[in-house]
């Protein structure tokens, strides 16, 4: 599969030059050439890997062995996903059992498998992270021989346990603290990636959710999902931030997904629910919600959504629902309180949303992505529900690690010198 950049479809890009330099050379994002099909009904019954392996394989097939990307994507995916009941015609499914808890795992686990498959070199993973990314591609690529991960952080905006998760690790992660927003950490990578001279010296290759490497990975629990439950009407709702689950679902629909319709469900940052209520497109600065995983105003992958759609309305497609903070604490409250659900902040908004939508689509059954474990954000999930709550025995170890992160102002030059001196003192490459 060849790839192209939003911003100009005549060129075209390899697998390896579309996963390693996440950003094309004109700053657009890559996307794949064709969406390739497949038959549902032959997935009835299989595995998460195995829809996996018919998902993501046509992708990368023309850059990796079958063999390869088969191990690669069972390896990758080797945790439940279950699909939980809440109440009637709502159910959870639940993308939180990987290692760090959350949906990320997903694309992060198949990326730090497959970028050692399409270059030789040693390389330099950049990240921005307004939470869980962080956390996912710390862990998805601790130990690859190699790579070395540069993950840059907002301050004060991630919760304690994903600063712990992330910037604890040490070894091959180097963990960024800035002083600035998610969006300023996002700033500083583009920029590195736009910088020649930088370039020249490091081999850089990206991993936060602009990568479509991480972003086609996620299309395939779309798949599952709907294989568990096939002969019914199903909604999936999206608790969205930078969009890239959404914009994996729509293209999970596109080969042949039967999904009936898409909710785009947000916190308070929703510029994306407004555009679809008619409003033009305003990105703006981000806004703090207790979905912090969610705060992002100027949302990345808005651009691959206009893509696919070319010019045409979404909305047949797609519905906006944006929840704010109360609202979603009694969400949490409600599931706990009426069926004994425990659902994190991030999910809660796509229940609160799913609840909205009920009497919208009366024949339909919604199925809401439990994007992180509930114990993930333990201070939120226990005051919504005036109780306490048990984490998960790797997230107490976590919470006892030293921090070893490093300060940075939101400074492209200060960035650079980092990456440049963390290059000099391990040789020519990071
Ligand atoms: C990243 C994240 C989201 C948002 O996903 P996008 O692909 O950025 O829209 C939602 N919930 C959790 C827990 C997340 O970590």
């Amino acid at each position: 599969m060849e790839f192209y950049s939003t911003k100009d479809k005549s060129v075209s890009y390899t697998a390896a030059q579309a996963v390693l330099h996440g950003l094309a050379p004109d700053g657009g994002l890559f996307m794949p050439r064709s969406i390739p099909t497949f038959d549902f009904r032959k997935l009835l019954g299989k595995s998460i890997a195995e829809i996996g392996e018919a998902v993501i394989s046509p992708f990368f097939a023309s850059s990796v062995p079958q063999e390869k990307l088969s191990s690669i994507i069972h390896d990758a995916f080797n945790f439940l996903v279950p699909l939980v009941e809440v109440s009637d015609r709502i159910s959870v499914l639940e993308l939180f059992h990987g290692p760090t808890f959350a949906f990320k795992d997903f694309g992060a686990r198949f990326l730090a498998r497959i970028i050692p498959e399409l270059q030789q070199e040693k390389v330099c993973v950049l990240v921005a992270t307004s939470g869980d990314t962080g956390s996912a591609v710390a862990h998805g690529f601790l130990r690859i021989p190699g790579v070395t991960v540069v993950l840059l952080y907002p301050r004060g905006r991630v919760s304690e346990l994903q600063e712990q998760q992330m910037a604890t690790l040490g070894e091959n992660i180097v963990a960024l603290e800035v002083s600035g927003s998610f969006d300023d950490c996002q700033s500083l990578v583009k920029q590195a990636f736009l910088d020649a001279s930088l370039s020249n010296v490091l081999t850089l290759a990206s991993a936060n959710s602009i990568n479509i490497a991480r972003l086609i990975p996620q299309s395939t629990f779309y798949t599952y999902g709907a294989s568990r439950v096939p002969d019914r009407e199903n909604i999936f709702v999206v608790p969205s931030g930078n969009f890239g689950n959404l914009t994996g679902g729509v293209i999970a629909k596109r080969m042949g997904t039967p999904i009936s319709h898409l909710v785009a469900a947000t916190n308070a940052n929703d510029v994306v629910p407004r555009y679809l209520a008619g409003e033009p497109y305003t990105p703006r600065p981000s806004v703090l919600t207790i979905s912090n995983a969610m705060d992002v105003g100027s949302p990345n992958n808005f651009a691959r959504l206009l893509d696919l759609f070319e010019g045409r309305s979404m909305t047949s497609e797609i519905s906006g629902y944006a929840v704010d903070d109360d609202s979603c604490l009694e969400a949490i409250a409600e599931a706990h309180k009426t069926s004994g659900y425990l659902s994190d902040p991030h999910t809660a908004v796509g229940l609160c949303a799913a609840k909205q939508m009920l009497s919208k689509f009366p024949n339909a059954n919604f199925i809401v992505l439990g994007t992180a474990h509930p114990g993930k954000f333990p201070e939120t999930v226990e005051h919504a529900i005036q109780g306490k709550i048990d984490l998960p025995e790797p997230l107490k170890l976590a919470l006892s690690k030293p921090k070893k992160s490093v300060s940075l102002l939101p400074n492209y030059s200060d960035f650079k010198d980092f990456l440049l001196s963390q290059a000099r003192s391990t040789g020519s490459t990071l």
